[in-house]
């Protein structure tokens, strides 16, 4: 896509340091790394959201994103790693080409994801709110769920 900085990436018109590519996903450094060796897995195909990418691609991402985080256990002696994806600008998302973002972590990197963890009114609040959840969910995407994802 025209003017989207990940699909230059691709391209090769805006450099980028690569550490793995096939059909269907490109992997490399993030710019400005939470932890050194923070990557980027990326579809060579643009999608905005999470929400539309393909099963076989979608798939790809994550067993990409997840063998990097071995590597880094190993090649950086990490303790563990995060697989993050921020999808809408609410959650975070800045760079509007989906990406999962993947994070070596130490046990002394004194950094913490700021994660609260609210507690359901009742039971009863948190079943209607799955069951609400539930009534929309699809594993085949349709019409609305591209339109939802590219609002
Ligand atoms: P997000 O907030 O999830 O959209 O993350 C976008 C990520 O892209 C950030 O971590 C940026 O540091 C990273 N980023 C932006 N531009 C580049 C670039 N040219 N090369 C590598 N990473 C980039
Ligand atoms: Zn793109």
């Amino acid at each position: 896509m025209k003017n989207c900085i990940f699909c230059k990436i691709i391209a090769g018109e805006i450099p980028s340091v690569k550490l793995y590519e096939d059909e269907l996903v490109y992997a490399f450094m993030d710019i400005a790394p939470i932890n050194y060796g923070h990557t980027l897995v990326i579809p060579k195909e643009h999608h905005t959201s999470v929400a539309t990418i393909p099963e076989n691609i979608a798939g790809r991402m994550f067993l990409v994103g997840s063998r990097l985080g071995v590597a880094m256990r190993r090649a950086l002696d990490a303790d563990g790693f995060n697989l993050h994806l921020s999808d809408g600008t609410v959650a975070g998302q800045v760079v509007m080409h989906a990406h999962l973002h993947i994070v070596p972590r130490w046990t002394d990197d004194n950094f913490h994801w700021n994660w609260r963890q609210l507690k359901y009114e009742s039971d009863e609040q948190r079943d209607k709110m799955a069951a609400k959840i539930q009534a929309f969910f699809q594993l085949k995407k349709d019409d609305s769920e591209v339109a939802d994802a590219e609002a």
